[in-house]
């Protein structure tokens, strides 16, 4: 019976097959008491999955990597990367395989990886493992935001292993089973430059076209034109993560995706106070990745994506800087419209042309608006989406929520005489983000066997948009006492 359902969908190996110097075949570790706690039932449909049987026993194995799936051919990947800035030229999934590629309802292949399944060649003094808090955390806010409507790696399952595992204490180990459009990084470009194999660096190239960017192949230059695309992608993902105030956290160039797709949630967070410097991972003294500087590092992310691509950009390596330059310098254009526009529709004001009068007013009131913000503490989520009650007449929640009232009503006065549109406002403006005291709460209890919060969090933050009785408490700000919220990257 389980037999058949498997059935219905083959696993494709063209990672491994097209990319085999890429790729080490591997075989997860054996979880020895194995649990699902968090499913996805929805995206399994949408992946051709039948949710029944991956439920059962041997699907459970499935999610761990312990039943290879016909057709799989589960491998880790190589990968090199800047971490922190520096360069590692070999990082590749020391704790994860890529179990293989299959072909959703729309017939777009997708990577089907596990997280949490156990040593493999890359894992240096790593022990492999991951635990189920932190698996829990990329599972509830990577599908929030893609509820939020943020391209975004997505989470099929978390599955307890029933094996306690070191970390400051011993932790309930777990394995995330995820999926992506595809988990070619920065980084993925970076290794294959460095093996001076050229040949290896144009399959990855062009694997990357076909998977994500196939109008890059009518290009007159194909791979300049996939650095492009990837410009682009890269351009509107961070400008997304901006308006909803989003910090990634660890941007090293093995986490940045050639798809476009937000990846890898370790230390990640919303932010609740509207702060440019606020960063949330206890490595990160320096602040390279703290909010406001997240454009700037995504376009040195991109440079290096830019160095590791010349040889395809031109035979003749000094003929092929130009260009490159010139496509990375669209970085700062694209970013700026795409969260320019964003700023104007969370405002609720209509599209307007560039440089037109009505542009100048948006710009004002967008500046206006980041100077209340500055002059804090705001809730940044909760400010918005109060000026879409204050759109209809109701301005007394975003006003109570700024220090300098004068500064308030003179911005307002102006803003309001634009008339906006609080129904745009609130298709883009969410009520419900995974905020940092409800993701805490939700994962201490869920590491002490307890999956209920993890359950109502997941309902609010999949529809942040539409506010619903009941959920008051998933709209509220953070409590005083939260103090300063740190993520840790021993995940
Ligand atoms: P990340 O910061 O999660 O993107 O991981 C950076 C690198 O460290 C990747 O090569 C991971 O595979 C590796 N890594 C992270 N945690 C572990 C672990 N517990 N065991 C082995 N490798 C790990
Ligand atoms: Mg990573």
């Amino acid at each position: 019976m389980t037999a058949a359902a498997e059935s219905t969908v083959t696993f494709d190996g063209r990672f491994a097959r097209e990319l085999a110097e890429m790729a080490v075949p591997w075989q997860a570790e054996e979880a020895p008491e194995p649990k699902l706690l968090v499913f996805n039932e929805a995206l399994a449909h949408e992946l051709g999955l039948d949710p029944g049987y991956l439920r059962s026993p041997e699907g459970i194995r499935l999610l761990l990597g312990n039943h290879v799936p016909e057709g799989a051919t589960p491998v880790a990947q190589a990968y090199a990367g800047h971490q922190f800035g520096g360069y590692s030229p070999l990082l590749g999934d020391g704790r994860a395989l890529l179990l293989g590629e299959i072909a959703d309802a729309n017939g777009r292949l997708r990577d089907v990886h596990l997280k949490g399944s156990g040593r493999t060649p890359f894992a240096r003094a790593g022990d492999g493992r991951a635990v189920v808090g932190p698996m829990l955390r990329e599972y509830v806010v990577s599908e929030a935001m893609h509820a939020l409507g943020i391209p975004t790696t997505r989470s099929l399952a978390v599955v307890a292993t029933g094996r306690p595992v070191r970390r400051d204490e011993m932790l309930p180990g777990a394995v995330l089973a995820r999926v992506a459009s595809s988990h070619l990084r920065v980084g993925s470009f970076q290794y294959a430059r460095a093996t001076d194999n050229i040949d290896l660096l144009r399959r990855l190239a062009d694997h990357a076209i076909a998977r994500h960017h196939p109008a890059a192949a009518e290009a007159e230059n194909p791979y300049l034109a996939l650095f492009s695309s990837v410009v682009s992608a890269q351009a509107s993902l961070v400008a997304q993560w901006m308006l909803v105030g989003f910090v990634h956290g660890v941007m090293n160039t093995d986490n940045v995706t050639i798809s476009g797709e937000t990846i890898d949630y370790g230390p990640c967070a919303f932010m609740d106070a509207f702060n440019p410097a606020a960063v949330y991972s206890s490595i990160d003294v320096g602040g390279r990745y703290a909010y406001a500087n997240q454009p700037v590092v995504a376009e040195w992310n991109l440079a290096r994506l830019a160095e590791a691509m010349l040889p395809l950009i031109h035979e003749d390596q000094e003929q092929a800087v130009a260009p490159a330059v010139e496509a990375l310098g669209e970085f700062r254009k694209q970013y700026s419209n795409a969260w320019f526009s964003g700023m104007k529709t969370k405002l609720g004001l209509p599209e307007s042309p560039a440089g037109s009068p009505e542009d100048e007013t948006t710009s004002e009131l967008v500046d206006g608006v980041i100077a209340l913000l500055k002059d804090g503490p705001v809730d940044y989520t909760q400010f918005f989406r109060n000026l879409g009650g204050a759109a209809r007449g109701n301005v007394r929640p975003a006003r109570g929520m700024v220090l300098d009232l004068a500064a308030f009503d003179a911005w307002a006065g102006r803003w309001l005489a634009t008339n906006p549109d609080p129904d745009l406002m609130d298709r883009v403006n969410p009520v419900y983000i995974p905020r940092n005291h409800l993701v805490e709460e939700a994962l201490a209890a869920a590491t002490g066997g307890d999956l209920d919060p993890v359950t109502r969090l997941l309902e609010a933050v999949s529809a942040p948009y539409s506010e619903r009785p009941g959920l008051e408490r998933y709209a509220e700000g953070a409590p005083e006492d939260f103090g300063t919220y740190m993520t840790f990257c021993g995940t």
